[in-house]
């Protein structure tokens, strides 16, 4: 629809251009003789001096001259403006001397060059932009600008979304069931003088599913269904969105039971005053404030509800959350990992899974992904299988799709040295060796030596078994073992050590940083926390030093806990991997030639080390 919308836009500015070269036309041969070239007054006093004029005639603003003819020529015109506030008296005199024939000239514009000169122009102006204006605003049918813009839902029964179409976020599914059944049924609500809630609010991180779950409201209610964004009432004029609000609800108290919803309304509803005050949209004011007297105004037994969705409820403006407006908060989070598999089914309902796909696994690879992540990355693991020109879609599929989200596009092409591939298959190798061998470390899924884009040459790829919301001293110690891992490798294999480490190393100081300044979890600092922090939560963010609320002397013993914490790690792993020497020196053989090891193909490597180590 907004293509159309612009593309009608654009016609009618051709129109207005149009209008306004044919005015500037009208004007210019209304009030000028186009065959008379002007001159500048000295040219023309100089004209009449040399007795080359045979005519003048003076008018209110200009002098108007014929020339005498040369030869069979026709007479030329010459026109020039006269002095403003100067007495023309000597120009008279001369003109009498010469014995040009002058005559003065009041303008009097003929009524209807008036009317061509200013009514017209105001007329045409007034079309188009009526004109304009309509087909700017023609969204459904013939509406005018104040209209609003609100698609009603189709229920179209081929694309109906129902509520079997959304997973992963049942909680937010229950309570929105609860309002499908209040406009269902209202009298068995009404019966027992329950009220029917008035504004329901979705609230979540973008891409969990918020509108979807809107229109599956709409899909399973079978009332009529006010769909519209935020957006679409704030307009370029002034009051339009008012006026749209007052016009939804006119529209919706006509056809009630009906559903409004309406899709980001931070755009709209972001709170009056603040810090930007006198900066704030002075019609987004206007209609949020059009949006709070509607919802109030309507009585309890009109069957509406409102839905919205943000996923912004923090900028909201507080009046909106009030009791009888949104009151009902329904929170849209990503969903974990029991979740993401309920999706990943969802999606994959149309697609031909191999035997060897399993959701499980991929549900517990894609921690932190929503909804709408998902969704894309069944499509690309779909996509993967056409371009291999098979038509299931096998678990290399979905690996090949989940790095391509995670850590970027594999680089075709780019070649590394086997030097440096020996290199990476060390450093992965040492961090897969720790993390095998530690008890709480997250087992190992995968490890790779191919090249992403991003950044990383390598990867290995931990499972964690569950989501973590808390964790243990020795897991985070054993977190950090596991981030040396690699650098410890290469010290141990490698001739020199190399700048691959970087980031391991950055993490696994913030780790033990945080460890100390946050957790409390130093002997020689004690449960006391140092520094602000900075992040929005656990683990996230590192330890800030701008706001230091501790001594000199305790900042260097912070820094001599994390590099003691860091140093203990170091030797730990430096112990683990060195007593496994031949297992790492074994895995990365394997590592080198087939680039990517899997689970199972490590345990086998595990189990038959263990089995020579035995004899
Ligand atoms: P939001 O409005 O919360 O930003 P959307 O509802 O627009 O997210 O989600 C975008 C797409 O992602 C949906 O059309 C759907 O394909 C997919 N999706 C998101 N969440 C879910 C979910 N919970 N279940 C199934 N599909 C989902
Ligand atoms: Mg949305
Ligand atoms: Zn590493």
């Amino acid at each position: 629809m907004q293509g159309v919308r612009k593309r009608q836009f654009t016609f009618s500015s051709v129109y207005l251009a149009v209008a306004l070269a044919f005015m500037f036309a009208l004007h210019f041969y209304v009030l000028n003789h186009p065959e008379a070239k002007s001159v500048p007054y000295s040219e023309l006093t100089a004209d009449v001096r040399e007795g080359k004029v045979a005519k003048v005639e003076i008018r209110s603003d200009s002098i108007m001259a014929e020339l005498k003819a040369e030869g069979k020529e026709k007479p030329k015109l010459v026109v020039a403006s006269r002095l403003p506030n100067v007495d023309e008296r000597d120009f008279v005199t001369e003109l009498e001397k010469q014995g040009v024939s002058f005559e003065g000239r009041i303008d009097k514009v003929p009524w209807w060059e008036q009317i061509l000169g200013w009514v017209l122009p105001l007329a045409l102006l007034a079309g188009f932009w009526g004109i304009a204006m309509r087909r700017m605003t023609k969204g459904v049918g013939p509406m005018t600008i104040g209209k609003s813009q609100a698609k009603i839902y189709d229920l179209d029964e081929s694309k109906r979304v129902t509520f079997a179409d959304v997973a992963g976020v049942d909680e937010a599914k229950a309570e929105l069931v609860e309002v499908v059944d209040f406009l269902k049924h209202p009298q068995k609500y009404r019966k027992l003088g329950a009220k029917i809630p008035r504004g329901v609010l979705l609230v979540g991180p973008p891409g969990t599913g918020k509108t979807l779950l809107a229109k599956a409201v709409a899909g399973e209610s079978g009332v009529p269904f006010f769909s519209l964004s935020g957006s679409d009432f704030v307009e370029m004029f002034v009051g339009v969105g008012a006026a749209r609000v007052r016009d939804l609800f006119q529209q919706a108290k006509e056809r009630s039971p009906v559903i409004i919803f309406i899709d980001e309304l931070d755009a709209i509803g972001r709170s009056r005053g603040g810090p930007r005050a006198f900066a704030t949209n002075d019609e987004r004011e206007q209609t949020l404030n059009q949006l709070l007297v509607q919802m109030d105004g309507f009585d309890a037994d009109a069957d509406i509800i409102i839905m919205a969705a943000t996923n912004r409820p923090e900028i909201l403006d507080k009046a909106l959350l009030r009791a009888g407006r949104f009151d009902r908060r329904v929170l849209v989070d990503a969903p974990g990992v029991a979740g993401r598999k309920a999706i990943l089914e969802v999606h994959s309902r149309k697609v031909k899974l191999d035997t060897d796909v399993s959701l499980e696994v991929v549900a517990r690879r894609t921690p932190g992904m929503v909804g709408a992540d998902l969704a894309s990355l069944v499509n690309e693991a779909a996509l993967a299988a056409a371009r291999r020109g098979s038509d299931t879609v096998s678990k290399a599929d979905f690996d090949e799709a989940i790095d391509r989200q995670q850590l970027g596009l594999i680089k075709r092409g780019r070649v590394m040295s086997d030097d440096e591939k020996r290199r990476v298959a060390y450093h992965e190798g040492g961090h897969a060796l720790a993390a095998l061998s530690l008890k709480h470390a997250d087992p190992v899924h995968r490890i790779t030596i191919i090249p992403r884009s991003i950044g990383a040459l390598g990867a290995t790829l931990q499972l964690p078994t569950e989501e973590r919301y808390l964790m243990t001293r020795e897991e985070l110690l054993d977190r950090i073992c596991v981030m040396l891992g690699g650098r410890v490798a290469e010290e141990l294999a490698c001739s020199d050590i190399s700048t691959g480490a970087q980031n391991d190393l950055e993490r696994a100081s913030e780790t033990a940083r945080q460890m100390i300044c946050r957790f409390g979890m130093s002997e020689a600092l004690g449960p006391v926390t140092y520094g602000a922090p900075s992040g929005p939560s656990f683990l996230e963010g590192p330890v800030s030093l701008v706001d230091r609320n501790f001594s000199e002397q305790t900042g260097q013993q912070i820094d001599a806990e994390v590099r003691k914490l860091v140093d203990e790690q170091h030797a730990r792993a430096t112990r683990i991997i060195s007593e496994r020497r031949p297992l790492l020196d074994a895995l990365v053989g394997r590592l080198l030639v087939e680039e990517t090891l899997d689970q199972p193909a490590l345990e086998d490597l595990v189990a038959a080390y263990t089995k020579k180590a035995a004899e």
